[in-house]
């Protein structure tokens, strides 16, 4: 079997920008951020030569780090500025919130697994990112309640909108959310607070592990 290049190989890298870029994301701040983040730091080692594919992968607890173009396509539509304070539920590796930490002022992100949240927050420190603050927590309820939030990303599958997370949402703010049955279809959408009322959109098909209510039982 030919031997994979290392995951810091600049062709691999190259490869990894360009399949995003094909794949129609075009804002420059979210491809800066996918340049800057070192995805490999974010994998488990056995899967170290596939950080930079364009695929999920297995991580710690049964969980998955997200492909790379569904990050990206995810926080370009979550159009993210400056000034905004993010929660994002479902921390897993950590990657999805470098990402944002790169685009807001704050971010918040919450995981129900004790051990996922403690490595992630020990990444993100180790990597330098100090407006990102990691909740060992179920992100339906508690983190809620500390919002408003500008922008909130669940990146867990939904299968009925959370009404504490569109309760939490600025007024003006937007919500994006991977919807359907667990392990089945799913639609990445996109919901925007108005004085109106919500509006929702449909993205894309997606694939997600199942949003659960409570705290993990085991770590
Ligand atoms: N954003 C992650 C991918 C997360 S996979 C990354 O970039 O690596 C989805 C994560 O959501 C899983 O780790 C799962 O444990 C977590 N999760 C599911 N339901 C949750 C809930 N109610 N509160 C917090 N985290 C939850």
């Amino acid at each position: 079997m030919a031997e994979r290049p290392p995951a810091d190989d600049r062709v691999g890298r190259m490869e990894f920008m360009l399949t995003l870029r094909r794949r129609g994301i075009s804002n420059a701040a979210v491809l800066r951020a996918m340049d800057e983040v070192p995805r490999e730091h974010f994998v488990p080692n056995a899967y170290y030569d596939q950080a930079y594919a364009d695929q999920a992968l297995p991580i710690a607890c049964g969980q998955t780090i997200s492909q790379p173009y569904v990050v990206a396509y995810m926080t370009e539509q979550l159009d993210v500025h400056p000034q905004h304070r993010v929660l994002e539920v479902g921390t897993g590796s950590g990657y999805q919130a470098a990402i944002l930490s790169r685009l807001a002022r704050e971010v918040v992100t919450v995981e129900r697994y004790f051990t996922l949240a403690e490595t992630a927050r020990a990444r993100l420190e180790t990597l330098g990112m100090p407006n990102v603050e990691v909740l060992a927590d179920d992100g339906l309820t508690g983190v809620a309640e500390r919002g408003p939030y500008d922008r909130i990303l669940v990146t867990a599958a939904a299968e009925e909108i959370p009404e504490a997370l569109v309760a939490s949402l600025a007024e003006g703010g937007m919500m994006i959310l991977p919807l359907g049955p667990h392990g089945g279809a799913q639609d990445l959408v996109k919901l925007r607070k108005t004085t109106d009322g919500v509006v929702r959109e449909d993205l894309i098909g997606v694939r997600f592990v199942p949003l659960l209510a409570g705290k993990a039982r085991e770590l």
